[in-house]
């Protein structure tokens, strides 16, 4: 530490000291008085009973803690997320149950944290038509590294990832957190089902209320026409 330069801090150096010197004090005149702790107060015994006296009348009092996710909880205590509330991810499929991610990865490369993995591969043109070259083989998400910040859902050009209100995760384990495709795909059933859509997000008047644009699994949507045609060899 350099010298103090000029009468300011060189007084403001001595009062440092002085208040130093003070706790110094009163730190003493505290221990002093720790030191006369009776006998009976020195063994604890009666500190101790006096303890569980305590602990066993808070046994008999009803439960402060509220059952905040559960059915013992009452309607009002329940946390209810919000609309756009960013919860566990999950993967969307198109109207085929076909997985709607064509492995771009443009999510995981917009990640800030890097804790989505990608691998791609080709698909099966019975099964995912002509236009669909890629889909993912493995898709995982490292929950315990992701901070919620939506950016994957923002980056996404086929509307293939959201994110759900479950934000109650438990596990036992790190392996419990990190969400393969298949984790990520069941995710997207159960919320489905709690909103009363179908598999692809579909509702009752035929719309997909969860799309950004309401038109649903094909967000190219209005470009039909362009969608037409095989697959060339090599493409
Ligand atoms: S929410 Fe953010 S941190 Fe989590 S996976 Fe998506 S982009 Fe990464
Ligand atoms: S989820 Fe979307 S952004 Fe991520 S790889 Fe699949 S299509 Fe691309």
């Amino acid at each position: 530490m350099s010298a103090p330069e000029t009468a300011a801090e060189t007084t403001d150096v001595r009062a440092l000291m002085g208040g130093e010197q003070a706790n110094r004090v009163s730190n003493t005149k505290r221990n002093e008085a720790e030191r006369k702790l009776n006998f009976w107060e020195r063994i604890y015994l009666i500190e101790i009973f006096k303890g569980l006296v305590n602990t066993f009348k808070m046994m008999f009092r009803p439960s402060t803690t509220i059952d905040y996710v559960g059915t013992k909880s009452e309607d009002n205590q329940r946390h209810v997320p919000a609309v756009g509330y960013r919860g566990e991810h999950y993967l969307k499929v198109d109207e085929k149950d076909n997985i709607k991610c064509v492995a771009c990865y443009m999510c995981s490369t917009v990640c800030p944290a890097e804790c989505i993995t990608i691998v791609g591969d080709e698909t099966d043109v019975d099964q995912f038509g002509a236009q669909r070259f890629k889909a993912p083989e493995v898709f995982e998400i490292d929950m315990l590294k992701c901070i919620y910040c939506g950016m994957c859902v923002e980056a996404c050009p086929k509307d293939a990832i959201a994110m759900t209100t479950t934000y109650n995760q438990v596990g036992t384990k790190r392996g419990d957190f990190i969400f393969d495709k298949n984790r990520l795909l069941k995710n997207n059933d159960e919320f489905m089902e709690s909103l009363g859509l179908a598999r692809s997000g579909k509702d009752k008047d035929g719309r997909f209320p969860l799309s950004p644009d309401g038109c649903g699994p094909d967000v190219t949507h209005g470009l039909q026409p362009f969608r037409q045609g095989v697959r060339q060899d090599g493409a």
